[in-house]
């Protein structure tokens, strides 16, 4: 176990228990934004939304940490694909050659 090593009494179960908690909550959480990067604006139609700065007049706000979140998404994502491109060009090439 990772708590044998830690000195007695300054990290308890407890602690790990709510730090797991804290952790889930936060993976849940972003999760959640990738799904639903937008939520409607608490601006009324007509009017006031005409003038909202908040949504530009759209309705929709980005959910806070949204443009973070799919930022890092597609960076992962996408080094994922430029990978496997470059493989697929690779064995290509070791085709055309041999
Ligand atoms: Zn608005």
């Amino acid at each position: 176990m990772a708590s044998a090593s830690l000195p007695a009494g300054l990290v308890t179960r407890e602690h790990l228990a709510a730090a797991l908690i804290v952790f889930c909550l936060l993976a849940g959480r972003a999760l959640f934004v990738l799904r639903n990067p937008v939520r409607r604006c608490h601006c009324l139609p007509g009017f006031a939304r005409a003038r909202c700065r908040r949504c530009r007049a759209t309705g929709w706000k980005r959910r806070r940490g949204a443009t973070a979140i799919h930022r890092f998404y597609w960076s992962v994502r996408g080094s994922a694909v430029l990978e496997r491109r470059r493989d697929q060009l690779g064995a290509l090439k070791e085709k055309t050659n041999a």
